[in-house]
C-alpha cells in the first residue's frame, strides 16, 4: 500500500543512544536536557531567535493565542487543516474567513482588510503546503490596523523567505512535528516568538501557568514535550538534509512528468521549497474522484488535502461561504511523497494519472 506519506524513522542505533541517556539520568519530561538540546539545535538550524517546544502543533496555536491575549474575531483561511480553525473556536475566538487566492492557495491579502472590525484581534494565515504567504502585505495590514499575526507554519519547516527563515514573520509562528510532517518528533510542535518579552509568558503557559513553587501568574495548560519525543527530533535533525534531498528528487519528477497535464500550486518567488507536499489541481471534482478511484484500485492512496473547506464546518459562527476555497478543495489531491517512495512506484502513480485524464478528456 502506498499512502500520501510514510513516517520517516531515523537510524535506530542513534535513537537508542538517546534512550540510554534518558534511562541513565532518569529525566523523562518537564523541560529535560534533550528538549533543551533540541530547542538550541533547531533555533540554529532554522535561523530563529526564540523557539519553545510543545506537545503538538494544535497546542502550539492555542498557546500562541493565549500568549497574545486574543479576543473576539480572528481572520483566517478556510483552506487548511481543521486545527487552524478549531483551535480558534476552542479558545473562544470566532474564525472570520478571508478566501484564498486560486493560484497560491494561500489567504488572499486583498480580501482581509474589508473584514476587519473593532472586534478583530488577529490574522491567522497558513503557509499552505509550505508555500510562503505574501507576508509583507499581511504584516502591513496588521500594523495599520493594530492586529496580531500568528502564522500557522505547520507545513513550513525550513522554508526561507528572501534568504531568511519564514518563521521570523508575524508575532508568532507555529510548527507541527507530527509523525506525518516533514520533520517530526512523533507528536510535537513549536512556537517561534519574535517578541522577546512574550517568551517567558509562553513558557509559563505550557506548564500550567506556573512561574515557580510559589507563584502561578497565568492561566496555563499542560503542553510539554517529553524526552523521548525530543530524542526523535534530534535523530531526525541529523538526517533532515538527506530527507529533503530525496524528497526534492521525487518532487521534481512529479513536476516534470505532470507538467501540462495538471495544474500546480503557484509558488512564492521569494521563498524556497521544502518539498513537503505535492498537490495537483484538477479540472473538476468528477475528474479528481476518477483519479482517486483509479489510484485506490492499485492500492495507492493520495489525500484530498484539504477537504472539506473549513467554511462548511457546522460549528462555525457566523456562517460564511468561501467560493475559491470550496472550488479548490473539491479538485485537489496530494500525491504520495516520502523518501522511501521508489522511482517505479512514482512512475506508476504518474501513469495512472495521465491515462485517467486522457480518458476523461476524450469523452
Ligand atoms: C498538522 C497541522 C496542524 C496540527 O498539528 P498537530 O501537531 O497534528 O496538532 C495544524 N495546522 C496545519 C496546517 C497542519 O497541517
Amino acid at each position: 500500500m502506498i499512502n500520501v506519506t510514510k513516517t520517516y524513522l531515523p537510524n535506530k542505533k542513534n535513537y537508542q543512544k538517546y534512550v540510554d541517556e534518558i534511562y541513565a539520568n532518569g529525566w523523562i519530561t518537564n523541560n529535560g536536557p534533550l528538549v533543551q538540546k533540541l530547542e538550541n539545535r533547531l533555533a540554529k538550524y532554522l535561523g530563529v531567535k526564540n523557539i519553545i517546544l510543545v506537545s503538538n502543533g494544535t497546542t502550539a496555536l492555542e498557546i500562541a493565542y493565549r500568549t497574545l491575549d486574543l479576543k473576539g474575531y480572528a481572520i483566517t483561511t478556510p483552506f487548511s487543516f481543521v486545527a487552524t480553525t478549531s483551535s480558534l473556536v476552542t479558545n473562544g475566538l470566532h474564525p472570520i474567513f478571508a478566501d484564498i487566492d486560486l493560484d497560491t492557495l494561500n489567504i488572499d491579502p486583498n480580501k482581509i482588510e474589508n473584514l476587519i472590525t473593532s472586534n478583530t484581534s488577529a490574522i491567522v494565515p497558513v503557509h499552505v503546503f509550505g508555500n510562503a504567504c505574501n507576508v509583507e502585505a499581511i504584516d502591513k495590514i496588521a500594523k495599520k490596523n493594530n492586529l496580531k499575526v500568528i502564522y500557522d507554519a505547520a507545513h513550513a519547516f525550513d522554508v526561507k523567505y528572501k534568504g531568511k527563515s519564514i518563521l521570523n514573520y508575524g508575532d508568532i509562528s507555529t510548527l507541527s512535528f507530527h509523525a506525518t510532517k516533514l520533520f517530526h518528533t512523533i507528536e510535537g510542535g513549536a512556537l517561534i516568538i519574535n517578541d522577546d518579552s512574550l517568551v517567558q509568558k509562553a513558557r509559563y503557559l505550557i506548564n500550567f501557568g506556573i512561574k515557580n513553587t510559589e507563584s502561578i501568574p497565568d492561566l496555563g495548560t499542560n503542553a510539554k514535550m517529553n524526552e523521548f519525543e525530543a530524542a526523535m527530533g534530534l535523530c531526525m535533525l541529523d538526517e533532515i538534509e538527506n530527507i529533503e534531498k530525496q524528497r526534492e528528487i521525487l518532487y521534481f519528477t512529479y513536476k516534470k512528468e505532470l507538467d501540462e497535464v495538471v495544474k500546480f500550486q503557484q509558488q512564492n518567488e521569494n521563498s524556497t521549497l521544502n518539498y513537503s507536499y505535492f498537490p495537483i489541481i484538477l479540472d473538476s471534482q468528477e475528474q479528481t474522484l476518477k483519479i482517486q478511484k483509479a489510484l485506490n484500485s492499485k492500492n495507492i492512496f493520495p489525500r484530498r488535502y484539504f477537504y472539506p473547506s473549513l467554511d462548511t464546518l457546522d460549528y462555525i459562527e457566523p456562517k460564511q461561504f468561501m467560493p475559491n476555497s470550496r472550488d479548490i478543495s473539491e479538485r485537489i489531491l496530494c500525491l504520495p511523497l516520502y523518501p522511501e517512495l521508489t522511482k517505479a512506484e512514482q512512475m506508476e502513480i504518474i501513469n495512472i494519472i495521465i491515462s485517467t485524464i486522457g480518458i476523461t478528456n476524450e469523452k
